[in-house]
C-alpha cells in the first residue's frame, strides 16, 4: 500500500452554472495524457461521490506530491462570470466531510489541505480554506 500523507482537496475550475460530468472531466484528463482521471474522488454538484481511480494508484492531480497523496475534487469552483468561488453545495459539503473522515479512519497521519496551500501553487484551487476547514475532522468510525 501506498504511505499517505496528504488528502488534497481540487475544484475542477469550472462555472457553477455548468455541469461537468464525471465523463467530460475523465475525457479532459486523458486528452492531457493521463490514463484516466486525475483525481481519485469526484463529487458532483449533487453530492454524488464517483470513484476515479484506485487508492493504491498514484494520482494526477498535483505535481511533486502525486506520490504521497489522495485527490479529491468537487464539481465547481467558479462562479457564474468565470471567477473562482466556493461554489460547493450543501450535498457537495456534506459529502466531503463523510469522505474527508474515512480518509482519516484509513490514513491517520495525513494531512488535509488544499491545492493551493502546497508550495509553489499560484492558483486559487480550490477556493476555500480547506486545511481550516477539514484538518481536524475527526476519522469515522464504526459506531457512527
Ligand atoms: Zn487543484
Amino acid at each position: 500500500m501506498r504511505h499517505i500523507n496528504l488528502i488534497i482537496c481540487h475544484c475542477s475550475a469550472t462555472r457553477v452554472t455548468r455541469d461537468f460530468s464525471p465523463e467530460a472531466l475523465e475525457a479532459c484528463h486523458k486528452a492531457r495524457g493521463f490514463t484516466t482521471t486525475g483525481y481519485h474522488y469526484y463529487i458532483t454538484k449533487d453530492g454524488h461521490l464517483h470513484k476515479c481511480r484506485p487508492e493504491d494508484m498514484i494520482g494526477a492531480h498535483a505535481r511533486r506530491y502525486n506520490a504521497h497523496s489522495i485527490g479529491v475534487c468537487y464539481e465547481g469552483g467558479l462562479d457564474a462570470n468565470g471567477k473562482p468561488a466556493d461554489t460547493r453545495t450543501p450535498a457537495q459539503k456534506q459529502t466531503l466531510i463523510t469522505l474527508l473522515r474515512a480518509l482519516k479512519a484509513d490514513y491517520p497521519d495525513a494531512q488535509i489541505l488544499g491545492h493551493r496551500d502546497l508550495p509553489w501553487v499560484c492558483k486559487a484551487c480550490p477556493c476555500f480554506d480547506a486545511r481550516a476547514e477539514y484538518n481536524h475532522l475527526k476519522p469515522l468510525t464504526l459506531e457512527q
